[in-house]
């Protein structure tokens, strides 16, 4: 059953074409990967698909559950359940990480604060992070490691029906492929949930069981495979796949 369908996507952001001619479906149930060199316009996808208004839909459409959410707001979005990592480091004084994940399961629907804090410490136990550190203000510089917990802590309270992870921090600490691997593991878990992952980082995809990957070169894909086009990515880089691209 389809949860996402694209369909003959171009999209730009101050007049440039970023991507061009893209097409994908993601199936409920389904992982996949999606790479490509620096500046392919992966961030672009996943920020056009959340609706993001810095970019601009020029042609084709986006259906999620068979609606047409092409034109649809970012929160309208995410009310029907799909959520993107923030990759901007976040910074709110005064506000904690546990109420800013409340606050973004609110936009949704109300919680009574007892089912939080019940819920919570189920997802930090299954994270594996430390119940006070939740309390933490978000005004302080936090690492990319850190960024990784509150990112998979967000996932596993707002449960939306599609994630997409753009994991472009790399340099994570074991610790944090730690983390994250527990954490889309667990989401994983449920086989109505989708996942679109962005990453260069294998260590993460090794333990997690991947449906479809993506090579994503100029705004377009031009290759879709299984997990075994990751090994060939690594062995081999994207050269021949640009090269292969007029074939
Ligand atoms: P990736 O995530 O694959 O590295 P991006 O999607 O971030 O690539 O960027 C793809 C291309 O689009 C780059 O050339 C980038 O400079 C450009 N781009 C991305 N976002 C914007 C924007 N908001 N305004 C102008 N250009 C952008
Ligand atoms: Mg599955
Ligand atoms: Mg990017």
């Amino acid at each position: 059953k389809s949860l996402l369908n694209i369909t003959d996507l171009y999209a730009s952001a101050e007049d440039k074409t970023i991507l061009q001619n893209l097409n994908l479906n993601i199936n409920k149930g389904e992982t996949h990967i999606l790479m490509g060199p620096n500046g392919a316009g992966k961030s672009t996808l996943g920020n056009v698909i959340m609706g993001n208004s810095q970019y601009k839909v020029d042609r084709g459409s986006i259906f999620f559950e068979d609606e047409d959410i092409t034109s649809a707001r970012t929160d309208e979005r995410a009310q029907k359940g799909l959520f993107l990592s923030f990759q901007s480091p976040i910074e709110i004084p005064g506000v904690s990480i546990s109420q800013f994940i409340r606050t973004a399961m609110e936009t949704k629907e109300k919680i009574r604060l007892k089912a939080f804090r019940d819920k919570l410490k189920t997802v930090t136990k299954t994270l594996g992070i430390n119940e006070q550190w939740i309390n933490r203000e978000l005004n302080v510089g936090f690492s990319g490691g850190e960024r990784k917990k509150i990112e998979m802590l967000q996932l596993l309270m707002l449960n939306p029906k599609l994630a997409i992870l753009d994991e472009t921090d790399s340099g994570l600490d074991v610790d944090a492929v730690k983390t994250v691997s527990r954490g889309i593991q667990t989401f994983q878990q449920d086989d109505q949930k989708s996942l679109l992952i962005i990453t260069h980082n294998s260590k993460i995809l090794e333990y997690l069981h991947i449906d479809y990957v993506h090579i994503l070169i100029n705004g377009k894909i031009i290759k879709t495979g299984d997990a075994s086009l990751i090994k060939i990515i690594n062995e081999q880089g994207y050269e021949p796949f640009i090269t292969g691209q007029g074939e």
